[in-house]
């Protein structure tokens, strides 16, 4: 199975409780890919970069099977910059720069060879961009993904409903959950988005893990409760790699198979958390996933005797 990922490749300068980097590779299109590629390939990347994009970032992706392809580079612009600062709880942060730089004349295109693919994660970005790599697609995926954020809801919230309509699932974190819809209560929330488009919502709660919606069924995913978390950064879009990634490969959508994705969302993104960057999705294997599906498993499994 092949997925279509859209996001953005950029460089971020973060600072938490725990330390600071001033300029690291990051952004939501790299941290879906790599995290996605542990499961299935090809993951064929729609992006844009400018001339100081590192190569060895494009070489380390296309040995995990990331086709690139589909990645502009602006010999003359700069590369997407974000810069966030955490607070104590590491839960919450504060966006202090978003330059556009590349990403403000970016008209994605979806190459020949990506057409025909069967899975497209809309990484968070902007909505008129995610609706027009769906509109490019000739045959519609057997899913579509979305992922945004609240910088979107102020700046493009027309739009987003837009694209909205054009989605299975919706990826948000519970805040986001709350400005979409306007309710306060996560499970009117849900239902209030669910009638907008997607027929699965996940919302996410960073480290009191993420809830899954479809119908008037709801299922908890818990986070792994980490002795150090030092740095948040691309935790949701690994998430949504490690989800969208597992769906490809077994090739099953139905809400079972949710639950399951959204456990390995959630494994995923308790190794980004644990060192700057992307650098932890890069040196895991296998078996150090399979070790952390197991705390898993063993964190949530119970027997209850009822009298
Ligand atoms: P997350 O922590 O999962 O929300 O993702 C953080 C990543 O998203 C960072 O690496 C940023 O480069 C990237 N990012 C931040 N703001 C935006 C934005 N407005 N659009 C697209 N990507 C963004």
């Amino acid at each position: 199975m092949s997925v279509i990922t859209l996001g953005t490749m950029a460089f971020d300068a973060i600072e938490t409780p725990f330390g600071k980097v001033d300029k690291i590779v990051g952004g939501s299109g790299t941290y879906v890919a790599y995290a996605a590629s542990h499961f299935v390939t090809p993951i064929q990347q729609i992006s844009i970069v400018g001339y100081d994009f590192p190569q060895e970032e494009m070489d380390a992706m296309k040995a995990r099977g990331v086709e690139l392809d589909g990645v502009e580079i602006v010999p003359d612009k700069k590369s997407f910059f974000w810069s966030g600062k955490y607070h104590i709880d590491m839960n919450t942060r504060d966006t202090l720069i978003t330059d556009l730089n590349v990403l403000a004349d970016f008209n994605p295109v979806v190459p020949d060879s990506y057409q025909g693919a069967e899975y497209l994660m809309l990484g968070n970005l902007m909505p008129k961009l995610q609706m027009s790599v769906i509109d490019q697609l000739k045959q519609r995926p057997k899913l579509i993904v979305m992922d945004t954020m609240n910088f979107w809801m102020d700046i493009a919230m027309d739009d987003l409903k837009a694209v909205l309509k054009k989605v299975d699932v919706l990826l948000v974190n519970d805040g986001e959950a709350r400005q979409l819809s306007g309710e306060l209560s996560l499970v009117k929330a849900a239902r209030t988005i669910m009638k907008m488009g997607p027929k699965f919502l996940i919302i996410k709660k960073g480290e009191h893990g993420a809830l899954l919606f479809h119908e008037d069924h709801v299922f908890f995913a818990p986070a792994l409760p980490l002795e150090e978390v030092f740095d948040p950064t691309g935790a949701g879009d690994t998430f949504a790699g490690g989800f969208i990634g597992h769906l490809a490969k077994t090739n099953d959508i139905s809400f079972d198979n949710m639950k399951t994705a959204i456990i390995i969302g959630s494994a995923m993104a308790s190794f980004c958390v644990e060192k700057f960057g992307s650098e932890r999705l890069k040196e895991i294997t296998k078996a150090d996933i399979d070790a952390r599906l197991a705390e898993f498993v063993q964190l949530v499994n119970f027997d209850i005797d009822l009298v």
